[in-house]
């Protein structure tokens, strides 16, 4: 099972951090506080949700 990960500003951790991409249920999930965003093919749109969230 492959593993990807992004570099995402995590509005939780403050900080630039590793996200893990959950492909199963197409979700990020932040290395540093482990919350779950929504994963958009589209790295913007990602972002977008990942702030819609905070
Ligand atoms: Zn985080």
């Amino acid at each position: 099972m492959r593993r990807m990960t992004v570099l995402l500003l995590c509005p939780w951790c403050e900080d630039e951090v590793a996200f893990a991409v959950d492909e199963a249920s197409d979700e990020l999930v932040c290395d540093g506080c482990g919350i779950r965003t929504l994963f958009a093919p589209d790295p913007s749109t990602t972002y977008n949700l990942l702030y819609e969230a905070a």
